[in-house]
């Protein structure tokens, strides 16, 4: 049974590197009927952000990937936040140290600074390992009484792990491949601290294999973690899960991670949800389905030209061999395209309730029916749900004013004569529907041997304002009878 799990720690919202690593554990713990875990990694107290786990959660639902256990959903591995279980670590961590895999060390943070420098002023860098090990204060160095009695007097101590001297370790990682390491160059981590505390690395293992996690997915800043986790399953006798590290998101142009920053420089979002300042995804008017799918193609392809992909199709063909090495170039202006490509795919009518509630805002009321058709006739140019209004406030609103350079260019001598006589016409139409006004309103122009230029151009502007726009006779359906020839009064008042 295959088990994934997402392991944030809440220092803050979940950035699109977070979002991403947990989207693809959905996919993968979907696409093989496993299990998706939520596991809150919240050891490191000074880091702790209140509200960033309700966040997480949040976001995981609102983009339509929830977990299956977690916090609030306990199943048999619980409970899912560390600082909950922070009883049960410190016995693998004494473990490790009868087994000599680990051991004490009493090293004061102004002694292990005094080391630093020193090294420093020599041009070294200082790591903690067998290469000085011997030269510091650690239950390796000092005699068993020495240990027991600082133990016994209730010295600050931090439990280390003894990295091996010398030996070739080879690491498996499946979007990698094998990957050699040479253990002399890896320092003794601290995997227990003085506050009483694992670190992450022990809670870490720990918790992947007492929730019989069977696959890591996560980012490729942990791969280099990974010759330490391979090395504490090995030392506690443990089987290891499978690791998979995701490939970095990368800014825009130039190089380096997308930070926020670069959001805020952008004006584009990295975070699913608003957090304080920062604009998310839902806010700005993304829908889930997009998010999912560009998010999915950030480092993922499946190999063929298809781009559009619903969360289950996305099910269906994800394969963590087709995860690229390489870091993956983040794209604001392809993710508004995946957005505009699922506006086309939404329903008029969900659209238009959505349109609505802006509208609401506007303090503009309309009639369903009337928003929708609305809606259809100008959601082909918009990307946005927010973009309908630019589109097509003239569907509600008589143009307060018009579009100068149009003016210039459109409105010439004899324009206001012709278009009362268009007034006249409209007038005269029964059926106010767009082929009839259409017909009736080309029969005049060709019985009066004028031109379409004089005749047309001058007509969208005052009915619009401007010359954008769909089909005009869609539009002067739509406003109306009683309405267009209003618009036309008024310009020519
Ligand atoms: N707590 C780590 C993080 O915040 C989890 C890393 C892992 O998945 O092993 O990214």
């Amino acid at each position: 049974n295959v088990r994934v799990r997402f392991a944030p720690s809440p220092t803050g919202p979940l950035h699109i590197g977070g979002l991403r690593t947990a989207l693809f554990n959905y996919l993968f713990a979907k696409k093989h009927g496993g299990d998706f875990v939520l596991r809150i990694e919240d050891t490191d107290q000074n880091r702790f952000v209140e509200g960033a786990e309700e966040y997480i959660i949040e976001a995981l639902n609102w983009c339509g990937i929830p977990f299956d256990e977690g916090p609030g959903k306990e199943g048999d591995f619980g409970p899912y936040r560390q600082s909950e279980r922070k009883d049960l670590y410190k016995a693998y961590a004494l473990e490790l140290i009868e087994k000599g895999k680990a051991y004490y060390a009493f090293d004061t943070a102004e002694t292990l600074d005094h080391h630093r420098k020193d090294h420093e002023a020599k041009g070294k860098t200082f790591i903690y390992n067998w290469h000085n090990r011997l030269k510091l204060t650690n239950s390796l160095s000092l005699s068993e009484e020495e240990v027991k009695a600082k133990l016994e007097a209730g010295e600050d101590y931090v439990i280390r792990f003894k990295s091996p001297e010398n030996e070739a370790l080879f690491l498996n990682d499946i979007i990698r491949g094998e990957i050699k390491i040479d253990t002399s160059i890896l320092d003794d981590k601290v995997l227990f601290k003085s506050d009483g505390m694992p670190t992450y690395h022990l809670a870490n293992i720990v918790d992947d294999h007492l929730m019989q996690i069977t696959h890591v997915i996560r980012g490729e800043e942990w791969l280099p973690s990974l010759a330490l986790h391979t090395l504490l399953y090995d030392a506690l006798g443990w089987e290891a899960p499978k690791f998979a590290h995701l490939p970095l998101i990368m800014k825009p142009v130039g190089k380096g991670k997308l930070s926020k920053r670069d959001g805020e420089k952008g004006g584009f979002p990295v975070f699913p949800l608003t957090w304080n300042q920062s604009e998310g995804y839902r806010e700005a008017g993304f829908f889930p389905e997009a998010v999912i799918n560009f998010l999915a193609l950030l480092g993922w392809n499946p190999g063929t030209e298809q781009e559009i992909f619903s969360l289950e199709e996305l099910v269906d063909s994800f394969t963590l061999e087709r995860v690229n090495k390489s870091g993956a170039r983040f794209d604001p202006e392809k993710n508004n395209w995946y957005n505009q490509q699922w506006l086309q795919r939404k329903s008029d009518e969900e659209l238009a309730e959505q349109f609505a509630a802006e509208l609401a805002k506007k303090q503009i009321s309309s009639e369903q029916g009337y928003v929708q058709k609305v809606v259809s006739l100008i959601k082909e140019r918009a990307s946005f749900v927010k973009d309908f209004w630019e589109l097509g406030d003239y569907f509600f609103e008589a143009p307060s004013s018009y579009n100068e350079k149009a003016v210039k260019k459109q409105w010439k001598e004899g324009s206001p004569e012709i278009m009362e006589q268009v007034a006249s016409v409209l007038n005269s139409v029964q059926d106010f529907e767009s082929p009839t006004i259409e017909e009736k309103v080309k029969g005049w122009i060709s019985d009066n041997e004028l031109s379409f230029g004089k005749v047309m151009p001058p007509l969208r502007l005052i009915i619009v304002g401007d010359m954008k726009g769909p089909h005009l006779f869609d539009i002067m359906e739509l406003i109306g009878k009683e309405e267009s020839i209003n618009r036309i009064k008024t310009a020519i008042a």
